[in-house]
C-alpha cells in the first residue's frame, strides 16, 4: 500500500483523548469526497494519547491513520504543529486537508498554507467534487454565498460543524502509522498562559445545547441565570458580541462572524436582536429558541420556536419546570 492520500483531515481530540464530533463529521465528508475522486481520505492524529483517537478514526472511515503519541504534544502549539504537519504532507502528498472551523483549524491551517504555497479556503459550509473541489462559504455577514475553487494542487479548507456526517464504527479499520519524527524542542513562539473550561463545562462548538445571552441580559448576574439554563439542559454558554466588549463574559463565549460558529441540536437565544453578524455565526442550528420582549425583533423570523417576554419572567418559570423533569 502506498503512503500517500488524496484527503487529510486534522483530528481534535477532547479531554478523554476521543476524537472530537466534528473530527468524525470531517472524516465522514473526507469518506465521501474520496469515493467521488476515488482517491483514499486518512487522518492525522498529534497529541498525547493519541493512539486512543487513531484507533478510532480507523474505524470510522480512515483509510490510513498517521500519529505521533508524545507527551510534548498534550496541549497545541501552533509551530510544533505546523511544523509536524508540513513535514508530513511533504513526505505524503494530499489534494486535499480538512479541519475544523474552530479556534484550532483558524489558527493552524493558514500557517500551514502559507509555509506550503497552498491555496486555503476557511468556514466551508459545503465542498463538492466537480473534476476539483468546489468550496462554498457564507460571505457578507452570511447574506450571500461564495463558490470557490483552489488553483494549487493541495487545497487546504477549515469546515464548519455538521457538514459532513460520522460514520458508524466499521470493521476491518484503516492502517495505523506511527510518525517518525519527534516535535521541534525549540520554537519562537511561548505559551506563558492557558485557560481552561470548569470541570464539567462543555467546549461551545461541542455542545449539542447553546444557552446564548444578548445585551438584554443587563449584566453578568443575568448570565449566571443563563449558566444554570446551560447547566440543566447539558450545554454550554455563549453570548453576542455586546456582553463580550462588556465584560460580563469571555470572549471565548462569542458567536458569529467574528467568534465561534456552533451548530448545535438546540439554541436558545436570550435577549438578543438576531443581527446579521450573530446569525452568521449559529444559524446552522437545528432547532432554535428565541425570549426576547420585542414581538418584531428579527431573531423570531428565524426561529423555530419564540416566547415574547422579559427573560426575568421568562426564565425562572423555565427553570423550575426544568428542575421538576430532572427530579423526576
Ligand atoms: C465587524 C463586526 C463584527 C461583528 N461580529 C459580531 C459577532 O461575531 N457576534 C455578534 O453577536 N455580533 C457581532 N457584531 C455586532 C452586531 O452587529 C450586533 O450589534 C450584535 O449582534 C447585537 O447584539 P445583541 O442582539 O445582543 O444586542 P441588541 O441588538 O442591542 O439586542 C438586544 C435585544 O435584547 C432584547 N431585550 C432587552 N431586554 C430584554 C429583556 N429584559 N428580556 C428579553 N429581551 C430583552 C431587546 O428587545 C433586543 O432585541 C459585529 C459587528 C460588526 C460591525
Amino acid at each position: 500500500m502506498k503512503d500517500s492520500m488524496d484527503i487529510l483531515v486534522i483530528s481534535e481530540q477532547t479531554d478523554d483523548k476521543s476524537p472530537t464530533r466534528l473530527t468524525l463529521e470531517l472524516l465522514g465528508l473526507g469518506r465521501r469526497l474520496a469515493a467521488e475522486n476515488n482517491g483514499r481520505v486518512g487522518a492525522v492524529v498529534l497529541g498525547e494519547g493519541a493512539d486512543i483517537a487513531s484507533r478510532e478514526l480507523a474505524e470510522r472511515g480512515a483509510d490510513l491513520v498517521y500519529f505521533l503519541d508524545n507527551p510534548a504534544l498534550s496541549r497545541y502549539n501552533p509551530e510544533v504543529w505546523a511544523t509536524l504537519l508540513e513535514s508530513l504532507l511533504r513526505r505524503n502528498p494530499a489534494s486535499l486537508m480538512l479541519a475544523g472551523h474552530t479556534s484550532l483549524g483558524q489558527d493552524l491551517l493558514p500557517r500551514l498554507a502559507f509555509s506550503l504555497g497552498a491555496g486555503l479556503v476557511t468556514d466551508c459550509v459545503e465542498i463538492r467534487w466537480d473534476g476539483s473541489f468546489l468550496f462554498t462559504k457564507p460571505v457578507y455577514g452570511g447574506n450571500a454565498v461564495a463558490g470557490i475553487k483552489v488553483l494549487t494542487p493541495l487545497a487546504l479548507a477549515t469546515v464548519r460543524a455538521r457538514v459532513g456526517e460520522a460514520l458508524p464504527p466499521s470493521s476491518p479499520g484503516g492502517e495505523l502509522i506511527p510518525i517518525d519524527q519527534d516535535p521541534p524542542q525549540e520554537t519562537r513562539l511561548t505559551v506563558k498562559d492557558r485557560h481552561y473550561l470548569e470541570a464539567g463545562e462543555c467546549p461551545l462548538e461541542e455542545a449539542r445545547v447553546v444557552v446564548s445571552g444578548g445585551r438584554g441580559m443587563g449584566g453578568e448576574e443575568g448570565f449566571e441565570v443563563l449558566r444554570e439554563l446551560a447547566r440543566l439542559l447539558g450545554g454550554a454558554v455563549g453570548a453576542s458580541r455586546p456582553p463580550v466588549d462588556a465584560g460580563w463574559v469571555p470572549s471565548t463565549c462569542q458567536v458569529g462572524i467574528t467568534g465561534k460558529v456552533v451548530a448545535p441540536a438546540l439554541y436558545v437565544a436570550v435577549a438578543i436582536s438576531g443581527s446579521s453578524q450573530h446569525l452568521s455565526g449559529m444559524g446552522d442550528s437545528g432547532k432554535i429558541v428565541a425570549i426576547n420582549k420585542d414581538p418584531e425583533a428579527y431573531i423570531f423570523k428565524v426561529s423555530d420556536y419564540g416566547v415574547v417576554g422579559d427573560w426575568r419572567e421568562v426564565l425562572p418559570a423555565f427553570l423550575s419546570k426544568l428542575r421538576e423533569l430532572a427530579s423526576a
